[in-house]
């Protein structure tokens, strides 16, 4: 899309830190990383999410995502790393063309994870139900 910040750093019309580039693939450096090293994957069609996309460039967008996570590893001597994906705006996606986060982390980097709660005495079942049910 013309307007899209993605798919113009595809196209080099604005400047980014490539790590890794191939037919279909994209990833470059996030301008505010959480941790040094925090890479975004993207396809280098454009779409605006996960369910948008179909298996077969999923599979490609994934599988570069799992390289680039070891090489994070390697390459920057971390501890580990978080795979993150904002889909939708109330998850946070704040760019509308599907990007994983490769996020590298160290033992010690004081990030907090994030918060959970309990389920209310057999909410649990009924909401695994409608989980499932919207499956078939
Ligand atoms: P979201 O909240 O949509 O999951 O994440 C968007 C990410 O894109 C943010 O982490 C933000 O820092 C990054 N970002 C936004 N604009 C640019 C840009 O122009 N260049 C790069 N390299 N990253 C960007
Ligand atoms: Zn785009």
């Amino acid at each position: 899309m013309s307007d899209c910040i993605f798919c113009k750093i595809i196209k080099g019309e604005i400047p980014s830190s490539k790590v890794y580039e191939d037919d279909a693939v994209l990833a470059f450096l996030d301008i505010h990383p959480i941790n040094y090293g925090h890479t975004l994957v993207i396809p280098k069609e454009h779409h605006e999410t996960v369910v948008d996309l179909s298996d077969n460039l999923l599979q490609e967008v994934i599988l570069q995502v799992k390289r680039i996570g070891q090489a994070v590893m390697a390459g920057l001597r971390v501890d580990g790393f978080n795979i993150g994906l904002n889909n939708g705006r109330a998850a946070g996606q704040e760019v509308d063309h599907v990007h994983f986060h490769v996020i590298p982390r160290l033992s010690n980097d004081g990030l907090k994870h994030w918060p959970s709660r309990e389920y209310a005495e057999s909410e649990n079942e009924k909401v695994a139900d409608k989980i499932k049910q919207a499956l078939k």
